[in-house]
């Protein structure tokens, strides 16, 4: 008999009790608005920033209302201007390039490697385009930390870290988000915490904490942070910085601190699933798997393969099949953008040069959620599916015929 899985590739678990609780009592209280806070109380967001500071080891962090603001303030933040060209990742969501549009950047796309890392050398190569990187860790993968800072300090290059996919990860037992001069996080429903929307931006530089403070909409009551500078440096900025409102707010501030704090126990999980879904599909003819870094330690929230060479139609069989057999598998490589799948040539406002090195990549790229409501047999048994229709497709097509 044909094995059907039936699971949700998009059903995150509920919210801790601990959180719902203290949601209800923000509530009661009334006071949502972060700086809505009585005499001596340090809000939930407050809480919040000064938890995720701990946890990752910046001296700032400020809360805002989504990963992409996070971005977007962040550019804003380190001083790009309207016209200013920012390096980015070609691999990576619509997010990233939209937030370099939104302050009215334009994106340079640097090629990913086979590995799904940015590509060292064309960003070595590009390196005297622009002054910053937004550099986008795409489905959890990090490259050589060390060696891109390195072009970058030689270039002159700030770096804002797209730390969506990497909260909880670490390179060379730095936390992922602490390498550039600005690390920024998701706390959307898919991320790794979860507050329906939200986001973080770290950094150790106090003016640049200072403008992203007065950025999200903290008119003059910055004294009421926890995790930012002290005045003085405030008082430098906060007439020449406008106000972008885009904060974070105490009820989802209450549901996070919770999650923040068992992060740890989160991407154990996490990667729990993944070692099996990797084990399971290792050595498939025709399939190959992402090599990760054994200086990283990753969170395998996702899983991705590639089926190198091989033809649209074949890459689509594999789709359809798994499909059929209840396995959801986003394709990169397809013509029109589909779900989160967009790529880079689907982003008519930032029109790229050609990057031969990345639609070979994306053109076999799969892709596919790994939530923690799936158990480890769940993950075995979606590997057993993924296995037995690409090795059909394979073999159907004659081995290496799968190939263009
Ligand atoms: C989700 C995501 C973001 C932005 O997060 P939002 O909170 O949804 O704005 C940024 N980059 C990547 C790669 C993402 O997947």
């Amino acid at each position: 008999m044909t094995e059907v899985f039936t699971g949700s590739f998009t059903q995150q678990e509920p919210i801790p009790e601990a959180g719902i609780e203290a949601a209800l009592s923000v509530m009661r209280s009334g006071r949502l608005h972060r700086y809505n806070t009585c005499e001596g109380e340090v809000s939930e967001t407050a809480a919040l920033e000064q938890e995720f500071a701990a946890l990752t080891g910046a001296r700032y962090c400020l809360g805002v209302a989504s990963g992409g603001y996070a971005l977007g303030c962040a550019l804003r933040a380190v001083g790009v201007k309207p016209g200013d060209r920012v390096l980015t990742n070609a691999f990576t969501l619509a997010p990233v390039p939209g937030a370099i549009a939104s302050v009215g950047g334009v994106p340079v796309f640097v090629e990913v490697t086979e590995d799904l890392v940015i590509d060292l050398e064309d960003l070595e190569a590009k390196a005297g385009q622009a002054d910053v990187l937004m550099l986008s860790h795409m489905r959890g993968h990090l490259c050589d930390m060390d060696a891109l800072m390195e072009i970058c300090r030689a270039a002159g290059i700030t770096v804002i870290e797209d730390c969506a996919h990497t909260m909880g990860a670490t390179w060379n037992g730095v936390a992922s988000g602490r390498h550039g001069l600005v690390g920024c996080y998701s706390t959307q429903t898919y991320k790794h915490v979860n507050s329906g929307e939200g986001g973080f931006l770290v950094t150790d530089d106090a003016e640049v904490a200072a403008r992203a403070v007065i950025l999200s909409g903290s008119y003059m009551l910055y004294e009421r942070h926890a995790a930012a500078p002290g005045p003085e440096v405030f008082e430098r900025v906060r007439l020449e910085t406008p106000n972008v409102s885009g904060r974070m707010d105490n009820l989802r501030a209450a549901i996070l601190r919770p999650q923040i704090a068992k992060l740890g126990e989160q991407v154990a999980r996490w990667n729990a699933r993944y070692d099996v879904v990797e084990a399971g599909l290792r050595d498939t003819p025709g399939l190959r798997q992402v090599t990760r870094d054994p200086r990283g330690v990753f969170v395998g929230s996702s899983y991705q393969f590639l089926l190198p060479e091989w033809s649209p139609g074949a890459v689509e069989e594999v789709v359809t099949r798994c499909k059929a057999r209840g396995v959801e598998l986003k394709w990169f490589g397809a013509e029109a953008p589909v779900g989160y799948t967009s790529r880079y040539d689907s982003w008519h406002y930032a029109p790229s040069g050609p990057l031969p090195r990345t639609d070979a990549v994306l053109a076999g790229l799969l892709d596919m959620r790994l939530p923690l409501t799936f158990s480890l047999d769940d993950c075995a048994q979606i590997a057993r599916i993924i296995r037995a229709e690409v090795s059909a497709v394979y073999q159907a097509a004659g081995g290496t015929d799968a190939r263009a």
